[in-house]
């Protein structure tokens, strides 16, 4: 088989891995990368421009493996994009998201370069979508030629799949983003078992050293005491959270909590699209059963939309738990407008919920000790008396139980994929010991491997 990561930046940013096998040309996923601007944060698909492929697979609906699928699936207007029923419903969503916001970058920014794609083009990737079942293998052919594909559920997030392909005997597995603990609203991954010959391994938290006394269980425990306290001492504590998945996630937590009276009935205030992503996270639980979400709570809740109307500096008039996007505090986002009003109020808190990148503003407050923050979009530096911290309801999988897959898999061959530089060698270095006969390849990105 052959093997290019056209992820052109290398680290998470905008996943994309062109595989050929046997006669197959096949490519899996297509992202946009969070932080780049422009052409620059599409996967470079240079080395398969004059190629048509035959498969493409959608593992799951983040940006960073969706965000450009409408590009390339517009160059190969032919080819089936498999995915699962839930990746099916929430791409065109998330898509024409990211149209408006590009479209409104290109005012802001003057990125010229924007939008990538238009709104036909989301309907046009929409008629190529082939749904698969989860663990029910489908047969493609070329010329004399099969190939089977097999979708595994990966955690992570509703939809996210695990990709397998079977071409002559030979297996051939992409992890994709993975999660094994279950969360609230999703069972955790159950990923193929067995000999495989290639896998491509995800390698996101390789640089975070696992600690077996820190549980999704104890950190969620932890997230409840620490909003209970901020509500008892008559503050407002602000959650910013990713839209797809983690806002349906503690909507979930928060209402258990307030059943078993950890948490006082205070007002839940959310925004943005994360609350449109609710109903369809509704629709997916009638139509397949895939995730454990019931619309309903949110009304048991009364949530009410935030008013965005506010100023920085000054305190919220309305006391209660803020559930925003975006989950790093990205500037013009509801979270980080609401954290510069918070921010200056002692009774008041921050709880994150995950990972911030450190070059984003909720990785930039995390690291912040000198007592103020500066709020670049707004021109505003708060003084910092509201608390601040951290709770790890990641949704990638500990390193040590991704190494623990592999061995077991027994792969000829492991690639590493989505991961820092340090995660990536941490993981190059650890299955060198633990596989000595594997070969371990961490690709540059634009390189053709043959394996
Ligand atoms: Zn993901
Ligand atoms: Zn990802």
């Amino acid at each position: 088989m052959k093997l290019i990561d056209l992820n052109r930046h290398g680290a998470i940013g905008s996943n994309s891995t062109y595989i050929e096998i046997g006669d197959f040309k096949i490519l899996v996923d297509s992202g946009l990368h969070p932080k780049k601007m422009g052409y620059d944060a599409v996967p470079d698909f240079e080395p398969i421009e004059h190629e048509t492929l035959d498969l493409i697979v959608l593992t799951h609906c983040h940006l960073d493996h969706l965000g450009s699928l409408p590009i390339i699936a517009a160059h190969n207007p032919e080819t089936p994009v498999i995915t699962t029923a839930p990746n099916a419903e929430l791409a065109p969503r998330m898509l024409r998201n990211s149209i408006n916001v590009m479209k409104r970058q290109r005012e802001e920014k003057g990125i010229t370069d924007y939008p990538l794609f238009l709104h036909r083009d989301v309907v046009e990737l929409n008629k190529q979508f082939v749904v698969q079942r989860f663990e029910h293998g489908e047969i493609y052919r070329k010329g004399k030629e099969t190939i089977e594909v097999i979708l595994h559920p990966a955690g992570h997030v509703v939809g996210a799949a695990a990709v397998e392909f079977i071409h002559n005997g030979k297996r051939i597995v992409f992890s994709g983003d993975v999660l094994f603990d279950a969360q609230r609203t999703l069972p955790g991954a159950h990923l193929p078992q067995g000999d495989i010959d290639t896998l491509i391994l995800e390698t996101t938290r390789g640089a975070k050293e696992s600690d077996s006394s820190i549980t999704r269980a104890s950190e969620v425990d932890r997230l409840v005491t620490q909003i209970g306290e901020i509500l008892e001492r008559g503050g407002s504590c602000l959650i910013p959270v990713f839209a797809l998945g983690r806002m349906q996630e503690l909507f979930k937590i928060i209402f258990e909590a307030r059943s078993f009276g950890r948490l006082p009935h205070s007002p839940v205030y959310a925004a943005g699209l994360g609350m449109d992503i609710c109903n369809y996270f509704e629709k997916i639980r009638k139509r397949t059963q895939l995730i454990d979400f019931d619309i309903s709570m949110l009304e048991k809740m009364k949530v009410r939309s935030v008013d965005l109307n506010m100023r920085p500096g000054r305190d919220l008039p309305r006391k209660g738990i803020y559930l925003v996007s975006s989950g790093m505090m990205v500037e013009h986002t509801p979270s980080y407008k609401l954290a510069a009003s918070l921010l200056p109020h002692a009774p008041n808190g921050v709880c994150f919920v995950g990972y911030c990148d450190p070059e984003t503003p909720g990785g930039q407050l995390l690291e912040e000790h000198s007592g103020s923050f500066f709020f670049d979009a707004l021109d505003y530096s708060a003084p910092m008396r509201a608390s601040i911290d951290q709770f790890d309801l990641s949704g990638h999988a500990n390193r040590d139980e991704l190494v623990d897959y592999a061995v077991h898999s027994n792969a000829k061959n492991v690639v590493l994929n989505h991961g820092d530089p340090h995660a990536r060698e941490w993981f190059a270095q650890t299955l060198n010991q633990r596989m000595p006969k594997t070969n371990v390849l961490n690709p540059s990105p634009g390189v053709l491997y043959k394996l």
